[in-house]
């Protein structure tokens, strides 16, 4: 099976699909306060075929793992579909989601029986006022009937990512981890990243992985121990504690960057293949796959992409540089 290899001998073996760059919640490190919402044609997106053609590709290339994301991708109607197209090529391709959770009541079944079976749901508060606050105008009730029902519907893991704000809602990293350990969920804490002009705005109100640990021993009275193993094979490093039954996610992308692991590249609800979630490095696949492009020259494009993916992002030394990124249109 040929192998996706970058110019820096790392193995891409992860796809992300955002399928849309529309969202219902306005998130203040995310979206601008005003407008900001990306308007684009109907026929700008990838349509399920297009989408299901290039997720072929990348399993013709070894790649074995796929996570649909936005935007908000379950504003997508046809996100079941697209999701049992990829599950009808090959039964054991991982596929999982990422979501604020607004419509996951409505969802959660008919996307579990599409082949989804592993969620992570983005959720910074769980105090009703300031959730709606940070999202601006997001019903925590919604959120929460959704985690509910996807418990039911037999999700696993089911892994809650909480952005650290500084000031606004770092006052609960204590209940947050009482409540996902009551709730049988798993907790990752997200660094602020300075991703599009919100993402830098928000940089003042950055929490670094040190200061969590530390909040974190502090409530568990306990060490944190790093775990050995890279759970799900994503960015997080894992921490457990010596008695507790607990494991926690930290995804530090600012204070300690994973570049050199990174085994992923995104691709863009309008068809480019972003190479790296800091750099503006990217390539078209949908006009190419609207021209008919073969099977064997699609391989071939995206082999060629893959070597242009650059070793590292640079979030501390080139902030103004990546304002024109943005977190909605490259799906986290
Ligand atoms: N709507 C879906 C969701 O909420 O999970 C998928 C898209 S959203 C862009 C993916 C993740 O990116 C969310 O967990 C969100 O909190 C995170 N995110 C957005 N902007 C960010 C930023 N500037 N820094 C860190 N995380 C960010």
């Amino acid at each position: 099976m040929p192998k996706l290899i970058d110019s820096f001998n790392r193995q891409i073996t992860y796809l992300r699909v955002s399928v849309t760059d529309k969202c219902d919640l306005k998130c203040s490190y995310c979206s601008p306060a005003k407008g900001g919402h990306l308007k684009g044609k109907y026929t700008e997106y990838l349509d399920a075929n297009e989408i299901t053609r290039i997720c072929q590709a990348f399993i013709r290339l070894g790649v074995e793992r796929f996570r649909f994301t936005g935007g908000e991708p379950l504003l997508r109607k046809d996100l079941p579909k697209i999701a049992s197209n990829i599950h009808e090529l090959e039964k054991h391709i991982d596929l999982s989601l990422s979501t604020n959770g607004t419509r996951l009541e409505r969802y959660a079944q008919i996307l579990y029986q599409s082949g989804i079976k592993r969620l992570n749901i983005s959720l910074d508060s769980i105090n009703p006022k300031k959730f709606n606050t940070i999202t601006r105008g997001g019903n925590l009730e919604a959120v929460l009937r959704g985690i509910i029902k996807a418990k039911e519907q037999g999700f696993d893991p089911i892994k809650i990512n909480t952005v650290m704000i500084k000031g606004v809602n770092d006052d609960e990293i204590e209940k947050l981890i009482d409540w996902s350990m009551d709730c049988g969920l798993e907790l990752r804490f997200i660094e602020i990243m300075p991703i599009g002009q919100p993402g830098v705005d928000s940089m003042h109100q950055h929490m670094s992985m040190q200061e969590i640990i530390q909040r974190v021993e502090n409530h568990l009275g306990e060490t944190l121990i790093p775990s050995i193993s890279r759970q799900g094979g994503g960015p997080a490093k894992y921490y457990r504690t010596p008695s507790k039954h607990l494991g926690i996610g930290i995804i530090s992308a600012v204070s300690q960057h994973f570049c050199e692991t990174c085994n992923r590249v995104r691709l863009t609800s309008r068809g480019r293949l972003a190479l790296c979630l800091g750099q503006e490095h990217s390539v078209d696949l949908r006009e190419p796959i609207r021209d008919n492009i073969s099977d064997a020259d699609l391989d071939k494009l995206i082999t060629q992409a893959i070597e242009l993916k650059p070793e590292r992002h640079y979030f501390n030394e080139n902030r103004h540089n990546i304002v024109f990124q943005k977190m909605v249109s490259l799906g986290g």
